[in-house]
């Protein structure tokens, strides 16, 4: 069942995805060589309070942080630490959700560490244009799998791999809820879209091969062939007028 969100719930859901978008932006700027990935946990934690929002992944099915803090191979759901300093050239990505009156958002980023290398840096660029290349399909008449096309489409020419593991999804009331929107795939597949439905599109890239696979903490998945990895997320409503990005400012 995919469900559909009046006016009104979507304007709750803008504002669980304008807190989603704060947070993430001064977690971004705080983004340095030296900084721990519990620092930046602690600080989303922290603004979570403040800003009278729930943080989304806490607890989710046994997840034992804020925000999942992905680095260099890591491609998702790592796991912030003490112990885990960033460094110069790193790339890191911060996938942070919340709920407000029971709506969820959810968005992630990977920004650079200092300065980091070229091909870092498009992997980067690329990740985020294929999300909005995604974006872009998420209105009414197309299909699911338009969506995993236009991204597909997108990244492959410049020879990275698309993970298939791990797929973006359908948000509201869940953090997860049907459909599941794959980063790949056969245009003009799948479910129908429509105006109503809020998805959270999320690419996961790695500059080599699309293999990925969990570490021992049951969480962290890394790259295979310890490549690169960037991932970026919106929450995305369908609406009359296309395609609207409920997790920016
Ligand atoms: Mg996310
Ligand atoms: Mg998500």
């Amino acid at each position: 069942m995919v469900s559909i969100k009046s006016d009104r719930e979507l304007k709750s859901m803008r504002k669980a995805g304008v807190a989603v978008a704060q947070i993430l932006d001064e977690m971004c700027q705080m983004v340095k060589p030296g900084i721990t990935t519990w620092d930046l946990d602690r600080y989303a934690e922290s603004r979570c309070k403040e800003l009278n929002v729930a943080p989304a992944f806490k607890g989710y099915h046994g997840f034992p942080a804020t925000v999942c803090i992905s680095v260099n191979d890591e491609v998702v759901h790592g796991i912030p630490s003490r112990k885990k300093v960033l460094n110069e050239g790193d790339i890191v990505g911060l996938d942070f959700g919340v709920s407000f009156e029971g709506w969820f958002g959810d968005s992630a980023r990977t920004v650079p560490v200092g300065n980091v290398s070229a091909e870092a840096k498009k992997l980067i660029e690329v990740t985020k244009e294929g999300l909005y290349r995604g974006i872009e399909q998420c209105r009414e008449g197309n299909r699911v799998f338009d969506i995993g096309h236009a991204v597909q489409n997108y990244v492959e020419q410049f020879g990275y791999g698309v993970v298939r593991e791990f797929v973006g999804h359908g948000i509201g009331r869940a953090l997860h809820e049907d459909p599941q929107v794959p980063n790949y795939g056969a245009k003009g597949k799948g479910l129908l879209l429509k105006v109503g439905m809020v998805l959270a599109i999320e690419p996961m890239i790695n500059i080599g091969g699309a293999a990925v696979k969990v570490l021992a903490d049951g969480w962290t998945a890394v790259t295979v062939d310890r490549s690169l990895s960037a991932h970026f997320e919106h929450t995305v409503a369908i609406t009359p007028s296309g395609p609207e990005i409920l997790t920016v400012l």
